[in-house]
């Protein structure tokens, strides 16, 4: 038995097969899983990237670890908070208990935690002091620009490869397989770790250097806070015009107003089944996070002497809204509160 309390000893081909029986159903999907079923088979063997850490298994490493213990990857989990560990064991992943024992062997170190100051503590005081430059690090962590510049360095001074490759999807993109990666770092690298890409998402973008991934996904979610803000008052404005919300929605998405705050996180409950307002505006992506990341983008703005007007104006609705108690209400939310303001105004109920 090695250093993880669980599989350890199975031969890596012997996870490929539940995952085949799982996923294979007969119907469209059974073919798509049988496609990546065959690609992950031949790339496991084409790299022979087998063996997996995973440090941080939360809302979103755990299903992600899911997905690669299911292909058929070796994948041993570390996690301060030791029952998000025992909830993965019944899918093939090796629960341990330390940082060191996680990252022992392992061809791929994967991160994905809460923000810059635990993917440090990471990567110095464990990583570094007890890794082996023969495995490739992979932060999946959404981090300040300037961290993941300063740890890429680092770690590279240590010797190591290292990718930042932030996610886009959220939770139910990350229990579909289908996030979508951001990358920054060396291609070559990328090319070795879209074994694991492919199987925890649908699309890898290569962004450019170290740090990248990170520059490009700080820009992406900064440009979707403001487009909600102003999708948000747009409806605010129809409604005290007297045009219904549905009007709105049908000529909108049909015209130039068109945008992923729209058709797919409508902020009016009842247009868009699927959006988090027509299911109480539960997550969907958090204010929480929205609010993070609008942070991470403008200090970047910050240390680059830019001025973000709109950035800055729309940072303030989701710190207002965080600030009254909804930081675990999906960000489209922040409709509920022009709301509040506007009946503020007029004295209204
Ligand atoms: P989470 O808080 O659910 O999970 C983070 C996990 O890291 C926790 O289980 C925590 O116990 C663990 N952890 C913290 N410090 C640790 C350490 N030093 N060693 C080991 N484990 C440690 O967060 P999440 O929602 O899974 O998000 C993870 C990252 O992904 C964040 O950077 C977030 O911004 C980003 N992200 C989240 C979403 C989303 O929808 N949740 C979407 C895209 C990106």
């Amino acid at each position: 038995m090695g250093h993880c309390d669980k599989n350890q000893s199975q031969p890596w081909l012997f996870h490929l097969l539940p995952a085949a029986s799982i996923n294979i159903d007969g119907n469209q999907s059974g073919f798509y899983a049988l496609e990546r079923f065959i690609q992950t088979f031949l790339a496991l063997h084409k790299y022979k990237m087998k063996n997996i850490a995973i440090i941080g298994t939360g809302n979103m490493g755990a299903p992600m670890s899911v997905n690669l213990s299911e292909a058929g990857f070796t994948v041993n989990a570390y996690d301060l908070v030791t029952e998000k560990l025992d909830a993965l064991t019944p899918h093939g992943i090796n629960k341990c208990s330390s940082h060191e024992e996680a990252i022992r062997n392992a061809d791929i170190i994967l991160t994905m935690l809460p923000s810059g100051d635990e993917v440090k503590d990471v990567y110095y005081r464990h990583v570094s002091q007890s890794g082996d430059t023969k495995s490739l690090l992979v932060d999946s962590s959404t981090i300040d620009l300037m961290d993941a510049k300063e740890i890429h360095s680092a770690m590279k001074a240590k010797g190591f490869s290292m990718l930042d490759a932030p996610v886009s999807g959220g939770t139910i993109g990350a229990a579909n397989g289908a996030l979508t990666f951001m990358v920054g770092g060396d291609p070559n690298d990328m090319k070795d770790a879209s074994v694991i890409f492919d199987v925890m998402g649908k699309t890898t973008i290569h962004c450019g250097l170290g740090g990248m991934g990170q520059a490009a996904k700080m820009c992406n979610n900064m440009m979707l806070g403001i487009q909600m803000a102003s999708v948000a008052e747009g409806f605010k404005l129809a409604q005290h015009c007297g045009l219904s919300d549905e009007k709105l929605f049908d000529v909108a998405t049909q015209s130039s107003g068109n945008c992923f705050s729209l058709t797919t996180f409508c902020p009016i409950p009842g247009i868009v089944a699927t959006s988090p307002s027509s299911n109480g505006y539960q997550p969907g992506f958090s204010t929480e996070l929205m609010l993070k990341d609008m942070g991470l983008a403008l200090n970047a703005a910050n240390n680059a002497g830019l001025k973000l007007q709109t950035a800055i104006t729309a940072k303030e609705i989701y710190q207002a809204f965080s600030d009254q108690g909804n930081d675990h209400k999906d960000f489209s939310a922040i409709f509920t509160s022009l709301q509040s303001s506007l009946n503020a105004r007029t004295g209204e109920e």
